[in-house]
């Protein structure tokens, strides 16, 4: 019998409880013991969920209160010293590592002020989901500091439920680490030795508390492994195997093809390993190969990455020949990875077409689907089963011929783009000629990203205005109320480029997608991105275009009020894309072409109608980069750049086009190749100076993100100054723009305020000082 079984379920809740549980215990609002209450409580309905549904195996330890790698930073003790002397609770430590914390002293208390930043935050692989990034130095000591995996799969076996606890394995672990500043030269890889025997001690934890079996996550087999790297998995695993006999390991990777690193792994003492088969199934043949014959093969099937209906007739192929290969005893039915990128509930969504619900599955019916799946290859004739099989083809077949999905008219316009869309009138230097007599910029030209704090009062008002509860002509009215008060507050703090604030969007993607046919959009399809924030990715179900222009009336408004330039401000095709659940029935070249001529359309209308600093943010640039190096990351290189290019080279010479950039480690060739004007990078985190020296021969204009718009705390004027003076030793200051790392949706309106003030006056010492 195959057996059916999910890697991790999403943690928020339905109906998002773990946000406004961890939101309101950081405003004082409930206690720790409320919030751990709210936890069990998510954690106890996900388990009940999935064990109703039928699946066999059901993962433990996938609940975190913020970020499963920063849980693990926590449980080895990987705490930098800066996080240690206030003597937080091991909660508020593990907040103060996600999100920075800044506390004022309380002298009648005798309590010492805090004020401690983040700690780097980067993508998950090519997801929208972001992890906190363990940084080692040379003084690390693991050690088991605390008891979470244990806790919780004593929780769940209260509860009746057997579960299969999923820790991140320690070669992973590692990996998607870094060296702290004050140990560049460390290679984490070389603390392996001191991790694994931590390691050991959890997992023996877990078999004394009852745990049979373990998911090790190693999804860094997907990435093309210095030797190093791929060297440890032997010893490593052998070591494990040893000090945890008795235990059996599931080794997993997901998000990719595993092949160039087979080797790596082709020998562990592991029970079984677990492949994305939605991702690659190219691989099918030869990682099936390496079992022995006992050890199992869990088939990733039902993608956790996407919200389109499995196709089961394919499914049902691919696990049937893993069954023929190695008997249906070592065969597991299974999510390709964690559903944790998925939304939970499709039940929860009242407005999608009944046409485009029936092509969705969400991460509470892809448990189903995966049940469906490993009964029917075990023989099941249960009428349900048949049931949902005769409506899953269906589903095939109406989803072949709908009428939503084609569009000929674009479908002829990709076709005919030619490279001359994607070129400006001139280059650069010729460009910025004429734009330095229109723009007169003070040198280091202050700016921000775009977005200013979205008040309750704002989400308040879009939600009477999208209930029906205030008239359209009362909402535009709000709007530019809230424009003209982000306007004047620009002026007063004397900022040189201003924006308008962005107070109607939502979200950058969604507020697009909204307005683009051939996108769908859900009420409650929320996925987590970082912490406490969520977003609600817009689908894209069919050919793409434009009824009409999206974002030009505020921005002429946002103009029309100041004698200061403001920037419009797009979502580029790239993150459009990215930031959507994009077809799997169309490739993502052609998709990124359709929302390209939609941004052009849509750059050109905001010309005409008078704007002259046009910015294409594309946050997302670097997370659609293919996971290893070849044939298709080239080709990502290519598309993906003539795509910002198509949107922005249909503007005049005058007109500039600034694009922006954040959460990654960024490919500085990359970025040139969009030709932008300027760009404004994320930085404030880094930490690193090699991370200054690679910007340093952008051609075009540059501007590094001074400050972390992800943490509530206000860096000092001082602060800033210094920043700015560590890069201008090696940078070029005609070229230095000064902003944020990206905009301030997050924030409140005191830290804003501050901040932004300082940031501007340590601009204008430094003209002082040129
Ligand atoms: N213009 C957007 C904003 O300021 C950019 C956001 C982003 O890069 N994630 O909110
Ligand atoms: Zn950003």
């Amino acid at each position: 019998m195959v057996a059916s079984s999910v890697l991790g379920f999403p943690r928020i809740g339905a109906k998002r409880e773990l946000k406004k549980a961890t939101e309101s215990y950081w405003a004082g609002k409930i206690t720790s013991e409320e919030l751990f209450e709210i936890g069990s409580k998510i954690r106890t309905e996900n388990w009940k969920l999935q064990k109703d549904a039928g699946v066999d195996i059901i993962a433990s330890n996938d609940f975190s209160f913020y970020d499963q790698v920063l849980d693990l930073s926590l449980l080895f003790n990987v705490i930098p010293d800066r996080y240690t002397k206030y003597g937080l609770s091991p909660i508020d430590t593990l907040f103060a590592m996600g999100r920075g914390l800044q506390k004022p002293a309380d002298e009648a208390k005798g309590i010492k002020a805090i004020d401690v930043t983040a700690l780097e935050m980067v993508k998950w692989f090519d997801s929208n989901y972001h992890y906190v990034r363990p940084t080692f130095s040379h003084s690390t000591e693991f050690k088991l500091n605390g008891s979470k995996p244990v806790d919780e799969f004593l929780e769940a076996k209260k509860l009746g439920v057997e579960t299969r606890p999923v820790l991140l394995g320690p070669i992973s672990y590692l990996f998607l680490g870094k060296a702290d500043k004050d140990s560049l030269d460390l290679d984490p890889i070389s603390l392996l030795e001191k991790l694994l025997p931590v390691y050991i001690e959890v997992l023996n934890k877990l078999k004394e508390a009852g745990a049979k079996s373990v998911q090790l996550d190693e999804p860094v087999l997907v990435f093309d492994l210095p030797q190093n790297v791929q060297d440890a998995y032997q010893g490593a695993y052998e070591k494990l195997a040893k000090g945890v006999a008795g235990l059996d390991i599931v080794l997993t990777t997901y998000f990719g093809d595993v092949r160039p690193n087979l080797k790596a792994i082709a020998n562990l003492p592991v029970s079984g390993f677990h492949f994305d088969f939605t991702r690659c199934p190219e691989q099918f043949d030869e990682v099936v190969a390496i079992l022995k014959d006992s050890q199992k093969l869990s088939v990733g099937i039902v993608d956790g990455r996407n919200v389109w209906k499995n196709k089961f007739g394919a499914s049902l192929k691919l696990i049937q020949s893993a069954v023929d290969k190695v008997g249906s005893d070592r065969v597991i039915v299974a999510t390709s990875s964690s559903l944790l990128h998925t939304p939970v509930d499709l039940d929860n969504e009242t407005s999608l077409s009944e046409e485009i619900k029936g092509f969705f599955s969400f991460a509470k019916q892809k448990l189903s689907e995966v049940v469906t799946l490993s009964a029917k290859i075990n023989g099941s004739t249960d009428a349900a089963i048949t049931k949902a099989l005769e409506e899953n083809a269906a589903y095939v077949e109406a989803r072949n011929t709908s009428k939503i999905i084609n569009n000929p008219e674009v479908q002829k316009r990709v076709a005919a783009i030619d490279s001359n869309m994607g070129k400006r009138q001139n280059a650069f230097p010729a460009r910025w000629n004429k734009q330095k007599a229109i723009f007169k910029f003070p040198l280091f030209p202050t700016t921000t990203i775009g977005s200013f704090p979205q008040t309750k009062e704002i989400r308040i008002n879009r939600n009477k205005f999208q209930r029906g509860k205030i008239s359209a002509e009362e909402y535009e009215k709000f709007i530019n109320e809230e424009i003209e008060r982000v306007i004047r507050f620009q002026e007063e703090i004397d900022l040189d480029v201003l924006v308008h604030g962005e107070p109607e969007r939502n979200d950058m993607t969604a507020y697009f997608g909204e307005q683009i046919n051939g996108y769908a959009f859900t009420t409650n399809g929320w996925v987590q991105s970082y912490g406490s924030r969520y977003v609600r990715p817009p689908v894209i179900v069919g050919d793409l275009s434009r009824p009409k222009p999206m974002s030009v009336k505020e921005s002429v408004y946002a103009q029309s009020i100041t004698t200061k330039h403001v920037k419009g401000m797009l979502t580029g095709p790239i993150t459009m894309l990215r930031w959507s659940f994009p077809r799997d029935d169309l490739d993502q070249k052609t998709q990124a072409y359709q929302l390209s001529l939609v941004l052009r359309d849509e750059v050109n209308d905001l010309e005409a109608a008078g704007i002259k600093i046009i910015q294409v943010d594309e946050p997302a640039l670097r997370e659609g980069l293919p996971l290893r190096a070849g044939a298709e990351r080239n080709a990502y290189y290519d598309w993906a750049a003539e795509s910002f290019r198509i949107s922005t080279s249909g503007v005049a010479d005058e007109t500039q086009i600034h694009s922006h950039f954040c959460y990654s480690d960024l490919d500085p060739n990359h970025i040139k190749a969009l030709d932008a004007d300027v760009v404004s990078i994320e930085y404030s985190k880094k930490d690193d100076p090699s991370y200054i020296s690679e910007f340093k021969d952008y051609p075009n204009h540059v501007g590094l993100g001074l400050f972390d718009i992800h943490s509530p705390r206000i860096p000092s004027k001082e602060e800033f100054i210094e920043k700015m003076g560590k890069i201008l030793e090696t940078y070029d200051a005609a070229k230095f723009w000064v902003n944020p790392d990206c905009g301030l949706k997050t924030r409140g309106w005191e830290e804003t305020k501050l901040s932004l003030s300082h940031m501007v006056e340590a601009a204008k010492y430094f003209r002082g000082k040129y």
